[in-house]
């Protein structure tokens, strides 16, 4: 006979590892399976090996501002549930000790590991058995019975044998990094079962330039400056004042990494080099006073070898400024702090942090993450079309995407 379970969950990773231990901890037997050989190795290499957990400035009131996706109002019940202190208390009741670095975001002190470490001792806790490395070979809905509730639903064959299970949970992420276990099984299952998915890119990630355009900027690599950056029409336009940074093949940073989660292909960006003054004032008071060149004016408000780098796209701009005309100036202001560039493209999956797109939220309760049309199906974390600003705030997704789930599956 098949071994039976309350929960097959599929992926442990941040939200499958949470889901697993709450379930599993309110009575429910659980079987966690997932392919890679070692646990959780997201969370390992997050936030530079320290993981940024969560975020303390995630308003629980409008949570959905800081998320993305076709309907990012879904997001809203399961993130006022269980709230970025909710998983602080977790941490605190584990001794690991965290700090916050930049706009609310929580850092481990010591290290990732710790964060993988308290998630295993709750699943411990839960008594969840783990499977790993398992793959997944095949998953079934089993005919339904007359009492659904008490009997397994789903079969799910793996290369242990088979289980099954009342209720299957769907954990399995996103498509970045995938030398580290990423895999569409999230998509192709939502499919099987006849759910609609929202096309998947590679978000959070730094963007790439045409190769003959770029050549001006590639000596600028290395180079980092906080910037205002934008883009979208005028009603859909997002902006973030975040630091950028020059590549060699483009452009990253925290700045880039936020706008490249609404970029649409095709599209321009915006960025303000020198956003914290006036520089067509600051440059044109400059011309009345000093004798210096304009690079030298202009290395005053932004870093020297951008001001370099600047002046050298124009000829007008290669002279002292009190020669210059207002015009030129004008220009030089304008092409500094609206700095308007269109992508080639992105880095992709292989340097993205997370993935724009997945299950269709329409097709799932935002109560508990199930799917309307499949009873004991369920789909959390990132695999679902929602993803979070950088900051820690998909992990709380995943978090609280897991606890609204376990407190179905208990209930
Ligand atoms: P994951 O944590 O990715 O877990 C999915 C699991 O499913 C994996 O263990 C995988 O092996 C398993 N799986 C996949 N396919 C299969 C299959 N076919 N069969 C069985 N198992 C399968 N977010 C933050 O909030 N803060 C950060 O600091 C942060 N840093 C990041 C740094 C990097 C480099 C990257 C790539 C991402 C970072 N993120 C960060 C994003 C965050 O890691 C994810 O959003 C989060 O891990 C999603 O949780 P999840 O449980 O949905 O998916």
């Amino acid at each position: 006979a098949s071994l039976q379970f309350d929960v097959v969950i599929i992926g442990a990773g941040a939200a499958g590892l949470f889901c697993a231990a709450q379930a599993g901890q309110r009575g429910l037997k659980i079987l966690l399976i997932d392919h890679a050989t070692k646990v959780a190795e997201k969370i390992r290499i997050s936030g530079g090996g320290r993981s940024n957990f969560t975020n303390r400035d995630l308003d629980v009131r409008a949570p959905h501002k800081h998320f993305v996706g076709q309907n990012p109002q879904f997001c809203r019940s399961a993130l006022s549930r269980f709230t970025p202190a909710d998983f602080v208390a977790l941490v605190d009741k584990h001794g690991i000790a965290h700090h916050e670095k930049h706009k609310g975001q929580l850092f481990a002190d010591h290290s990732a590991e710790d964060i993988i470490a308290m998630l295993l001792a709750e699943c411990q806790a839960g008594h969840v058995e783990r499977w790993q490395p398992c793959t997944v070979k095949n998953v079934e809905k089993m005919a339904d019975s007359a009492d659904a509730t008490s009997v397994a639903r789903y079969q799910i064959d793996t290369d242990r044998g088979r289980v099954q299970a009342t209720n299957l949970v769907i954990a399995t992420g996103g498509l970045s990094i995938p030398k580290i276990g990423a895999t569409d099984l999230g998509y192709r299952l939502a499919q099987q079962f006849g759910l609609k998915l929202v096309t998947r890119e590679p978000g959070l990630v730094p963007m790439t330039f045409d190769g003959a355009s770029w050549a001006p900027y590639a000596q600028l690599a290395g180079l980092a400056l906080p910037v205002v950056i934008g883009t979208g029409s005028r009603k859909t336009r997002m902006e973030f004042n975040e630091d950028l940074l020059f590549t060699h093949r483009g452009l990253s940073g925290p700045a880039i990494l936020q706008i490249s989660s609404y970029w649409q292909t095709g599209t321009p960006i915006d960025i303000n080099l020198a956003p914290e003054l006036d520089v067509t004032e600051h440059l044109l008071a400059a011309k009345q006073r000093s004798r210096k060149l304009i690079a030298n004016e202009l290395a005053a408000i932004v870093p020297a070898r951008l001001a370099d780098a600047w002046v050298a796209q124009d000829p007008d701009w290669q002279r002292p400024i009190a020669e210059a005309s207002d015009k030129a100036l004008l220009r030089l202001a304008e092409r500094l702090t609206c700095w308007q560039l269109t992508p080639t493209g992105t880095e992709g999956y292989k340097k993205a942090e997370v993935t724009v797109g997945g299950v269709d939220t329409s097709e799932l309760s935002q109560q508990s993450m199930e799917a309307k049309r499949v009873p004991g199906l369920y789909f959390i974390g990132e695999v679902v079309d929602i993803t979070g600003w950088l900051g820690g705030y998909n992990f709380q997704w995943a978090w609280a995407s897991a606890a609204a789930c376990a407190k179905s599956l208990s209930s």
